[in-house]
């Protein structure tokens, strides 16, 4: 690990990180670069960049002013050294795992051969449907495999991890149920087993925690969530923290050590360094070839929101505690997860890791039969019922029949969701509207509002 002191996620890097001055006009917002192309003023100059011996925005599926900020901004918020931004979070998770589990990288030569099978990725049971999705199908259909394993379990990670093994996965906060991973734990078994780990990032965001810290040698977000924090843009960024270093088992990492043809017959570790390898690969293969590249006018949006992460996230996670402890004081509630609550399995890895607080996405089991489930959903009117999280709205979201509809029944199982769980993303607004709205709809679906007298006769039940 570099002994560096590592950059937090203060409220003067949200405005200023990453700003270079690329204007004679000093504007003191930066400019949004809307142009498709960039013009060079020679054929020689051209052919440099185009050679990728010279740096240069040539095209902006793989780059631009805008973006770039936007990477440098988040990469120093993450305590890491470089990032590349792109369309969504998915696309970010996707493009990793394939530059670093890819066949490309189980070949000595760096490239891939048909015959011979991609890695194999260690990756979070309790994780993001979408990220299930795409490993379980796409990437499965590329080659790649995956075995799904417990967060809280660290041993489990290590016995999971094989020959083929070039990834491990884990979200910082796990979407829905706000569990906590001990990330330095399974960052010491991916340090051993010399296996990157990835973190994602999403639900927390760098104000809550800097996952670099704790050891993850990449860290992804969906940026469309709290780093935006408005809901306006889709936006995903992966974030290299300097610590993976692909020339400690050269042979492991071809696809960063080889020479191939694509990069000029020279090793990227030779002309990008340790920790601008992967993020070349990733930016100059595989957002090139499959093209999710981020509009500038998104990278805009995310740019804005980050200015006021840390006065956003507060309100969010203030709002989350309040309601988190009332939900678990109803009687209509039969378990509520969201590790603030005094006696959650996650308390004691909240106070260590998260000073500041887990979040604002809590999980409830509701004491009912499905009717009762779906009559209390559709009765919320401030929740909206939409599958996002991390904007300024609080949203409702019903797992099983949405972000996680697609899980098969073990993984299902595996991630504890039920057809009782019912998701919150908790917004900005009053909190006392948020909770009148909560208990309005639990009268609805026939639970007496009088949340006070079940709490009271709980209360009494304990002494
Ligand atoms: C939303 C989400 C993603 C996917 O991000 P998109 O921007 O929607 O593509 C990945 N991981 C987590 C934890 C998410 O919540």
């Amino acid at each position: 690990m570099p002994s560096l002191r590592k950059p937090d996620c203060s409220a003067t890097a949200q405005i200023h990180a990453g700003l270079n001055s690329d204007s004679d006009l000093r504007p003191v917002q930066p400019p949004v670069y809307l142009s498709a192309a960039y013009d060079f003023t020679s054929l020689r100059d051209a052919r440099e960049a185009f050679a990728q011996r010279e740096a240069a925005f040539t095209y902006s599926r793989t780059g631009s002013p805008t973006v770039a900020l936007l990477e440098r901004r988040v990469a120093e918020l993450e305590a890491g050294v470089g990032a590349v931004a792109v369309a969504s979070g998915q696309a970010a998770i996707a493009l990793t795992l394939l530059a670093l589990a890819g066949r490309s990288g189980q070949s000595p030569d760096g490239r891939a051969h048909v015959d011979i099978p991609a890695g194999h990725v260690v990756a979070s049971a309790k994780i993001y449907g979408g990220t299930a999705d795409l490993l379980n199908d796409s990437l499965a259909e590329a080659g790649i495999s995956v075995s799904w394993v417990d967060p809280h379990q660290p041993q489990a990670w290590a016995d999971a991890v094989t020959e083929r093994t070039r990834a491990c996965l884990v979200e910082s906060i796990g979407n829905p149920h706000a569990d906590l991973p001990d990330i330095p734990a399974l960052a010491r078994i991916a340090r051993t087993a010399q296996i990157p780990l990835i973190v994602d990032n999403t639900l927390a965001s760098p104000y809550l925690v800097q996952p670099a810290k704790l050891g993850a040698d990449f860290v992804i977000h969906s940026a469309t969530k709290y780093l935006s924090g408005n809901g306006t843009a889709l936006a995903g960024v992966v974030v290299d923290a300097g610590s993976f270093s692909p020339t400690d088992q050269p042979h492991k990492w071809p696809q960063f050590t080889a020479a191939t043809a694509r990069f000029g017959d020279t090793p990227l570790v030779e002309r990008y360094g340790e920790h601008g390898a992967v993020l070349h690969l990733i930016r100059a293969k595989y957002l090139h070839d499959f093209g999710p590249c981020l509009a500038p006018w998104s990278a805009q949006q995310v740019l804005e929101g980050i200015e006021t992460l840390d006065v956003r996230l507060d309100r969010h996670c203030r709002n989350a505690e309040t309601l988190s402890e009332r939900l678990s004081n109803h009687s209509a509630v039969h378990r509520v997860r969201h590790p603030s609550l005094r006696g959650d399995p996650n308390a004691a890895l909240a106070k260590r890791d998260f000073p500041r607080g887990t979040g604002a996405v809590l999980s409830i089991e509701l004491a009912g039969g499905p009717t009762v489930v779906e009559r209390f959903i559709d009765s919320l009117t401030l929740f909206k019922l939409a599958a996002n999280i991390g904007d300024a709205r609080s949203m409702v979201a019903h797992p099983a029949s949405m972000t996680h509809c697609r899980l098969s029944p073990e993984l299902r199982a595996a991630g504890e969701i039920t057809e009782q769980t019912v998701r919150f993303s908790v917004g900005r607004e009053n909190v006392e509207d948020l909770w009148s709205d909560l208990q309005q709809a639990f009268a609805a679906s026939g639970w007496g509002s009088d949340d006070d007298a079940a709490s009271r006769l709980k209360k009494e039940a304990l002494v």
